[in-house]
């Protein structure tokens, strides 16, 4: 019952009524690995017939989406609102064979079959009443229902959730198409699966109950369904349902806060999947190892400390393509110019480790992009004082004459003046790094010196000493 073997064609459907979120991204990074491995295909189809719920900017917001995660379809997107025709002609087939009947009956009457059902205690469901009418209602634009077995089950065997069976009797005769023609969820989803080719869908369990309707749908146009796959919802770190509150809003929301594609694919695949007690997974290594399978059938809780964690990662060693042009981008977003500062490369190699996210990173890398308004009180006070004076003093000499300004060159520089005046590394230190940076955090001094460069340096410098000599003159 697994494609095993055969190569996998699969795809992500996605409705475009928001943003790309977490679950949708794994979904379709799911697919995509399902199909690479067997060197298949994955394809990306909008589903956009509901057209009061459908946007354009929903459809460009999970474009974008996907493709900054590397989630490029092999073929697609297509788009169900370019095939109505082709509905309708599936719908046309199946009044032809009985499969399917014109439905007449009114808001009021289905509304009323629900509210008996619910009083009854029982599943509310359509009674079936228009299947045989020997005289259609006139004046009326029926819906159209597919007119579900009677009798028997519905038995599939989904790959994350083993084996279903549902009895026909539970199942009503859904409508497949509305009084203006469009085709309903159900319908254009197997017409479209049938007509692309799919043998695997890999979808969120929501659709589970979905599924039977579906494979009676199959049934009915004599083709074979193809093997299911259902994964589980995606929780927030405190159990409940992931929403807006958990910061799950889209996709490209993570890029904002910092995140780069890689890390959030590596997390997205463990999400509900491992191997073993591994964490960090290139996506070659997915490619080879990963099996839908293997995903988990409970939920899986969103955890932002790992995602952190990766991310970390990602920003030490991963693709450094890829991260230097998220760099740039933050770097941009953040109002700077790389081109004002040092090589956005050489940044990376010295504040890569020091954080977490792109956004902390560009937030603290600021004084070597632009000059800062003043000296942090608390930071001025403590280290500008006149005992640096100095030291400042002697240090500026040396570093105006050296020859290159690079990181061994600029600690032997400091060290030179340290031992010259008889004083600790520190008590040069700190005044410098306050000079430099207006407040006390920095890289390592030597890599601070040599990413302000050396017109800022010992410009900035100046402006600490003209702000020792005020304070020694004034009340202070
Ligand atoms: N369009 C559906 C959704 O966004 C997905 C349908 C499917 O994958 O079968 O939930």
């Amino acid at each position: 019952m697994t494609n095993q073997g055969l190569p996998i064609r699969t795809r992500f459907a996605p409705s475009p009524t928001g943003f790309l979120h977490i679950g949708g991204a794994r979904t379709a990074l799911f697919c995509q690995l399902a199909a690479r491995a067997t060197g298949g295909e994955f394809i990306l189809r909008i589903e956009d017939t509901d057209r009061e719920r459908s946007t354009e900017a929903s459809v460009h917001a999970i474009l974008e989406g996907m493709a900054w995660l590397g989630l490029t379809p092999d073929e697609g997107p297509f788009y169900q609102s370019e095939r109505l025709d082709r509905y309708r002609e599936v719908v046309d087939r199946l009044l032809e064979q009985g499969r399917a009947y014109r439905c007449y009956c009114s808001r009021e009457r289905l509304d009323r079959l629900r509210e008996e059902a619910m009083a009854a205690g029982l599943k509310p469901r359509y009674d079936g009443h228009c299947r045989d009418l020997d005289a259609p209602p006139q004046g009326i634009e029926p819906v159209i229902r597919f007119r579900n077995p009677d009798s028997g089950s519905v038995v599939f065997d989904d790959l994350v959730r083993g084996r279903i069976e549902i009895a026909n009797a539970e199942l009503d005769d859904l409508v497949i198409m509305r009084a203006d023609g469009t085709p309903t969820y159900n319908l254009a989803v197997v017409v479209d699966d049938i007509d692309m080719g799919i043998n695997l869908v890999i979808r969120g369990d929501d659709h589970i109950n979905n599924t039977p309707r579906q494979i009676n749908i199959y049934q009915a146009l004599g083709a074979e369904p193809p093997t299911f796959a259902h994964v589980p919802m995606i929780l927030g770190d405190d159990g409940q349902r992931l929403s807006k509150r958990h910061g799950a809003v889209g996709v490209m929301a993570w890029r904002e806060q910092g995140y780069v594609p890689d890390a959030l694919v590596n997390y997205l695949a463990r999400l509900g999947w491992s191997h073993g007690d591994q964490e960090v997974f290139s996506r070659a290594e997915l490619v080879q190892l990963f099996r839908i399978e293997d995903v988990n059938r409970k939920a899986s809780r969103f955890d932002t400390e790992k995602l952190k964690w990766l991310n970390q990662h990602y920003l030490r060693a991963g693709d450094r393509e890829q991260v230097l042009a998220e760099l740039m981008w933050h770097l941009e977003r953040a109002g700077l110019q790389p081109a004002a500062g040092p090589d956005p490369a050489d940044l990376l190699d010295v504040q890569a480790e020091r954080f977490e996210t792109l956004v902390e990173l560009v937030d603290q890398s600021r004084p070597f992009y632009a000059d800062f308004a003043a000296f942090e009180p608390a930071a001025a006070k403590k280290h500008l004082r006149p005992v640096a004076m100095e030291p400042l003093q002697a240090l500026r000499d040396r570093l105006q004459a050296l020859e290159t300004w690079a990181p061994d060159q600029l600690q032997g520089a400091i060290q030179d003046t340290a031992d010259a005046l008889g004083v600790g590394f520190g008590k040069i230190g700190m005044p410098l790094r306050v000079a430099l940076m207006g407040h006390g955090q920095s890289p390592a001094i030597n890599q601070t010196l040599w990413l302000v460069g050396r017109e800022r340096s010992l410009e900035r410098i100046g402006r600490a000493l003209d702000f020792i000599a005020s304070r020694a003159g004034g009340a202070d």
